[in-house]
């Protein structure tokens, strides 16, 4: 029945209808409660307490095992940041070589992939919604750098992709990009944040130590490297929308620079390698994935 009243009263619900869907529309997808993916990869030379290669982070070293246990407690940080911001699944790679991560200690709500991949599958796809580091190091030869290497610390000099300088930062975000999954966080000593911030100029991040070199840093108490780390990750949270890819567009050459001749003569060995002088070695190709790096 058509009431004096539901002429007013329809047209009015339809305009406040209208008005909700509009303003949901347009809120941001975190602000939506959207329920997050998150990958966390981790190395063990980016954490604060960890200062030498042959005392923390080698896996004879004396305090290794303290290490492992400082780098879990840094995750387990960042993994309640990710809970409190709304992630609903949270999957952690172990980056470091020998293993890094004590598992016995890993927060109850994040999964850990463990085990020998090939190198082409870490686990990461374009299912998750971000990417982050936690105890990363600088590439080779960065100053100040604490621990700063580029995949291996005993063997490669320098790496370069397209004729710039890049080390595990630039290379794994690039990866992440390839599946389109922004990076959107870093923690490490302040030289590897300034080098991310290099490519991803609104990357939050959070300086756990500052580097004094390859083996010396000021380390942050584990606490408040922690706080630091979780605050990180819900800022980075918030503004997740905000976050570009950081790109380099195909074709690539990369020229990796050995310490000693046999390891060039090595890698050499390797298809699709070349060496191009007595400690370097290049790699064409159109195909990111194929890169062994
Ligand atoms: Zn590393």
């Amino acid at each position: 029945m058509i009431t004096r009243r539901n002429i007013i009263l329809i047209p009015s619900l339809i305009l406040l209808l209208s008005i909700f869907l509009l303003d949901y529309c347009h809120t941001p997808q975190s602000l939506q409660k959207k329920k997050l993916k998150i990958y966390i990869l981790t190395d063990l030379e980016g954490v604060s307490g960890v200062v030498t290669f042959q005392k923390h982070s080698y896996s004879d070293g004396i305090y290794y095992e303290q290490s492992k246990a400082l780098l879990t407690k840094e995750i387990n940080a960042a993994v309640e940041g990710f809970l409190e911001g709304g992630a609903s699944e949270i999957v952690i790679l172990d980056g470091h070589g020998s293993g890094g991560i004590n598992i016995d200690y890993i927060h109850s709500e994040a999964k850990v992939l463990m085990g020998r991949f090939t190198d082409r599958d870490f686990g990461l796809d374009s299912s998750f919604d971000a990417f982050i580091f936690i105890g990363q190091h600088a590439m080779s030869n960065a100053p100040n750098g604490n621990l700063a290497h580029s995949f291996s610390s005993r063997t490669i000099e320098n790496i370069w992709l397209n004729g710039k300088l890049i080390g595990e930062i630039g290379a794994l975000v690039l990866y992440a990009s390839y599946f389109n999954v922004p990076t959107i966080f870093l923690s490490g000593d302040d030289v590897a944040c300034n080098e991310i911030k290099e490519l991803i100029p609104n990357i939050e991040t959070a300086a756990v130590k500052k580097g004094f070199g390859l083996n010396a840093a000021l380390c942050l108490s584990p606490e408040k490297a922690r706080e630091k780390i979780k605050e990180g990750v819900k800022r980075a949270v918030r503004k997740i929308d905000q976050f570009e890819l950081y790109k380099v567009e195909p074709p690539y050459e990369v020229i990796i620079e050995y310490k000693n001749p046999d390891s060039a003569e090595n890698k050499a060995k390797s298809p699709g390698w070349e060496r191009i002088s007595d400690l370097k070695c290049t790699y064409k190709t159109n195909d990111f994935l194929s890169i062994r790096w």
